[in-house]
């Protein structure tokens, strides 16, 4: 059996981690590219959203690579999500690659599910084995995590542009090398002290802009044009709830034992939301209302043709907690200039709001 899987953000460095302790190999697709989105958008339905077309795209990439059994992400609530992995299948078989599509649900068994799927991958691996693995690949993901909340500070007030970048490029290639958990938690010590020492302008008061929104669109770079990064260069530090070990932790282990990170949210959404409308609507909503205070502003990334992001965009406009918001929809005709642009105008935006507060603030108190 050889096994692929498509990219999600750093998601990669856990399930390879596991494969490796596992003695597993585990085919990985190039960092998403050009040709990847070429390939997604070619072979999809015009009208699909941008996580399926990419996902598409890395699944032929792996399917060329040799992978004839592919770990694909899946679910059964109100968004096309549920009906990915089957369409996929159809069209790699029409391709002439006659591979299977394990499902991972996001909202079936939970732990019990996911490691019973992981078990039967690996020929019926002992269960000490398997939870070692599923430990370590835990472990990885949280360090790269806990690493990359710290350059989301760091970009904004760096001296120079793009150090913090270059940490956390290194920070990833060590996580992945690294095969204990010695090494990991040295590998983490090492960047956040490496992050911290980084020349800083310490006058700078950075705005604050939330990210929020559709969940792969959050999490992997290609799809959003880097707008982290970006935002970062313009001396914007980046708040962002969606991180890929705390998902994990919560919808595999804390939910099914009644523990929701998200109640929180739901609630400070329902005056304006009163129940799930699938994907990350729900939280979007909320996301703005609980940070209204918060945040200088919001950049809410959308996939074109989301569901659940159209519905939460509408309704954003309307609630009482007033706070600039930023929609970013997300496909194949994107380009950069045209989001820099944006982002730069958005940031002006900000810049002024604050300064005018401050002013009014400071007359005040004359
Ligand atoms: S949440 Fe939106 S982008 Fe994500 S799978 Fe559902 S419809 Fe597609």
């Amino acid at each position: 059996m050889h096994v692929g899987m498509p990219h999600l953000g750093n998601i990669y460095l856990g399930i390879k981690a596991m494969a490796n302790r596992l003695g597993d190999e585990l085919i990985l697709p190039p960092p998403s590219n050009r040709r990847t989105l070429s390939l997604g958008v070619k072979y999809s339905p015009e009208g699909l959203c941008l996580p399926f077309k990419l996902m598409l795209g890395n699944l032929i990439e792996v399917a060329e690579m040799g992978a004839d059994t592919m770990l694909m992400v899946s679910g059964f609530g109100i968004c096309r999500l549920g009906y990915y992995a089957k369409i996929q299948k159809q069209i790699l078989y029409d391709l002439g690659y006659d591979v299977e599509l394990v499902q991972f649900g996001v909202s079936g068994n939970k732990l019990i599910g996911f490691l019973q799927k992981i078990r039967w991958l690996t020929g019926g691996k002992s269960w000490p084995k398997i939870i070692s693995a599923f430990r370590f690949g835990m472990a990885k993901l949280s360090t790269v995590d806990r690493i990359e909340r710290v350059v989301q500070k760091v970009r904004a007030v760096e001296q120079v542009k793009g150090t913090a970048n270059r940490l956390f490029a290194q920070a990833i290639k060590a996580i992945d090398q690294a095969d204990d958990y010695d090494i990991l938690k040295r590998v983490q010590t090492d960047y956040i002290e490496q992050l911290n020492q980084v020349p800083k302008d310490n006058n700078v008061q950075p705005l604050i802009v939330g990210i929020t929104g559709e969940f792969y669109v959050l999490l992997e770079p290609f799809s959003n044009l880097d707008v982290e990064n970006e935002l970062g260069k313009l001396g914007v530090e980046v708040r962002r709830r969606t991180f890929i070990s705390e998902w994990v932790k919560y919808s595999l282990f804390l939910n099914p034992l009644g523990i929701d990170e998200t109640k929180k949210i739901h609630k400070a959404a329902l005056p304006y939301l009163k129940r799930d409308v699938g994907g990350d609507g729900w939280e979007t909503v909320g996301e703005k209302v609980l940070h209204a205070k918060e945040y200088d502003g919001i950049v809410h990334l959308a996939p074109f043709t989301c569901m659940p992001e159209i519905v939460a965009q509408n309704i954003m406009p309307s609630t009482k907690e007033k706070i600039p918001v930023l929609t970013i929809l997300c496909d194949e005709q994107i380009a950069k200039p045209g989001v820099l642009t944006r982002l730069e105008a958005f940031v002006d935006l900000l810049e002024r709001r604050r300064w005018v507060s401050n002013n009014k603030r400071q007359r005040v108190v004359v």
